[in-house]
């Protein structure tokens, strides 16, 4: 029996024909068509905003917050629960990244805490340069309340759509809903480039500076000329074509993992202790990962779910471990924290690639239902 992988990449022959099409073109050289007819696409797929194809969704983030003046000794808040790179990039540029807790509803972001965080902030003079939203396992974090009170104090949002591209949130799509957004085409995300990311915004500027910024900040001269501190993060030509691809299968590859989760859950959700991560009715999730919660009368717990799948060669993963408890955020800031830590404590994310056939999900649920309280 082969391994099964928490989220492989799925290809075909469309993305064979079109990275052929990139090489026997000889647009190697990194640039080229099929990065400006992927960044055509995408901007197609998200409504109006223009696109910037880029070597990673860090990179995305990175310059999304350079983009609104994020600078050395700055507070930026982000969720806690999230992948580590959303804090990552706040620290490349010196910034120090606050953290806030979930709200139960999404395991995203609490617009409660939002507030409260941002009115005590006002208070003392000591306002952050950007917050920073996830939309968490492909569900979009609630923006409407987020959005309105990051505009009252004049914070501008930056979305965190890495893991979202085509979930929606009150029929937008993710990747609009803040002033920036970006995706990522990382292997093991529901779309992929092998590794790349795009950033969003709803004004072309801004884009267009980041563009700037991500081909080394060259000046308008013959010989290279530079008056700003520059990047290599673009995105290759080859990687494009793969990408062009991927999108064209988007929905096909949402609704298979909608119906890989739909699995899961008729056959796990009836079983004491077990459920599943909460879905909110704001929005349409991509379905990205299924996540399984393990509550203490489950007979386990998620270390020992994916050690027994582990050995059955099935990967599985426990959720993200929230960044106020990573030994790399020691002593940040941190606002709540018993939503994150009980998501983290229970959650476990199932084998949930678009490629698995039904056998290969019975597989994992046969595995389950060996560990948990029955
Ligand atoms: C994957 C991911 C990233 C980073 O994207 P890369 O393309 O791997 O750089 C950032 N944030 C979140 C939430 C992610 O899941």
């Amino acid at each position: 029996m082969d391994r099964i992988y928490l989220s492989p990449p799925d290809v075909g022959p469309v993305e064979r024909d079109l990275l052929l099409d990139a090489f026997d073109g000889n647009w190697i050289a990194p640039l080229g068509p099929h990065v400006d007819a992927f960044e055509a696409e995408v901007a197609a797929f998200v409504g109006d905003p223009s696109a910037l194809a880029l070597a990673s969704g860090t990179a995305g983030l990175h310059l999304a917050l350079d983009l609104v003046g994020v600078g050395p000794g700055d507070d930026v808040l982000v969720p806690s629960f999230t992948f580590a790179a959303t804090a990552f990039a706040a620290v490349y540029l010196g910034a120090r990244p606050c953290f806030l807790d979930s709200e139960d509803r999404s395991w995203n972001l609490d617009p409660a805490l939002v507030e409260e965080e941002l009115a005590e902030r006002a208070r003392q003079g000591r306002l952050p340069k950007a917050l920073v939203t996830v939309d968490l396992y492909g569900q979009c974090a609630d923006h409407d309340p987020i959005v309105a009170t990051c505009e009252r104090y004049g914070v501008p949002v930056v979305e965190d759509a890495a893991e979202a591209i085509g979930a929606t949130y009150r029929g937008r799509p993710a990747g609009t809903l803040g002033d920036i957004g970006i995706f990522s085409f990382n292997g093991n995300k529901i779309i992929t480039t092998s590794g790349g990311g795009m950033l969003l915004a709803r004004d072309p500027e801004q884009v267009r500076r980041a563009r700037f910024l991500s081909q080394q900040a060259r000046d308008p001269a013959l010989h290279y000329e530079h008056s700003s501190i520059g990047y290599s993060y673009r995105m290759s030509n080859l990687l494009a074509a793969l990408g062009r691809g991927q999108l064209r299968s988007l929905p096909d590859k949402i609704a298979r993992r909608r119906a890989i989760g739909d699995r899961y859950r008729a056959a796990l959700a009836g079983v004491p202790g077990v459920g599943f991560m909460p879905v909110a009715d704001f929005g349409e999730p991509n379905h990205w990962l299924t996540v399984v919660t393990l509550g203490p009368d489950a007979g386990t717990d998620p270390v020992g779910l994916c050690g027994h799948l582990g050995r059955l060669d099935v990967e599985a993963r426990p959720t993200w471990k929230p960044l106020h408890l990573q030994p790399v955020f020691a002593g940040a800031p941190m606002r709540g924290g018993a939503v994150c830590e009980t998501a983290f404590r229970e959650g476990c994310c199932l084998p949930s690639g678009s490629a698995m056939s039904d056998a290969d999900v019975d597989r994992v649920i046969a595995a389950t239902l060996e560990v948990v309280a029955r």
